[in-house]
């Protein structure tokens, strides 16, 4: 896609020692100067400058702002700007990264989607948004669903799984369920009027694929995080 820059880290890479290697979050435990350190790679691997990165502060919700300029936006899962050159990245371990771009009225979002978040329709509110209040057309919008606990290993408790539509959950038995969060954040944009043909799902699961992902399930707490980011450049 030309003039725009979509990118998410992996594990490898980076200075972080005790297996966080290429950690991206100041909120693990990780020793600051390791995390700029790795943010800097990671920018510059990309192209794109770390101060001119807009981070939501995520707290789970399905909540979606629009932003103007770099910074930490406390309270929301989701950004969405019309700049240039701004920024928007999110930070996973597990949870879906979800990237959107409509090149032709030039707005672009970042989207976190855990379990929460994908119940809550961040991903369809975040699209809803791009439209309503940007001029986006959901027909031009190009989506990338990227590396997240797949429905192989991502397994939930009955009130949980009691909150997905049927189709987006497997039962296994003896009260394992296993959502499918890729898949139902993708049946939202879809049911947005976003082209099948325009969404890119990525089918690594990171909590099977040690190697390569950080994983929250896997690793707890103080696993390293992951970012994915968007930038749009100039035209
Ligand atoms: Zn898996």
């Amino acid at each position: 896609m030309n003039n725009v820059c979509a990118g998410m880290s992996t594990r490898s890479g980076g200075v972080s020692g005790g297996g966080l290697g290429m950690n991206l979050s100041y909120r693990v435990g990780d020793a600051p100067e390791n995390v700029s350190a790795n943010r800097l790679q990671f920018f510059e691997a990309l192209g794109v400058s770390p101060a001119s990165a807009a981070y939501p502060i995520q707290c789970h919700s399905n909540r979606v702002r629009i932003v103007h300029s770099p910074g930490e936006y406390p309270d929301c899962d989701a950004l969405i700007s019309a700049e240039t050159g701004l920024a928007l990245a999110v930070t996973v371990a597990d949870c879906v990264p979800i990237l959107l771009f409509d090149p032709v009225r030039r707005v672009a979002a970042a989207v976190h989607a855990g379990w929460r978040g994908t119940v809550g329709q961040i991903v369809a509110l975040a699209v809803a948004q791009m439209i309503q209040e940007c001029g986006a057309n959901p027909g031009h919008i190009v989506a990338f669903i990227g590396p997240a606990a797949g429905a192989c290993c991502y397994q939930v408790d009955a009130p949980v799984a009691s909150q997905f539509p049927d189709p987006f959950v497997r039962d296994a038995g003896n009260g394992k369920y296993f959502p499918d969060l890729k898949r139902f954040n993708k049946a939202q944009l879809i049911a947005q009027g976003v082209p099948h043909a325009q969404i890119e799902i990525d089918s690594d699961c990171t909590m099977c694929n040690a190697a390569k992902y950080h994983s929250y399930r896997r690793e707890g707490a103080s696993s390293g995080r992951m970012l994915a980011v968007i930038q749009m450049k100039l035209p």
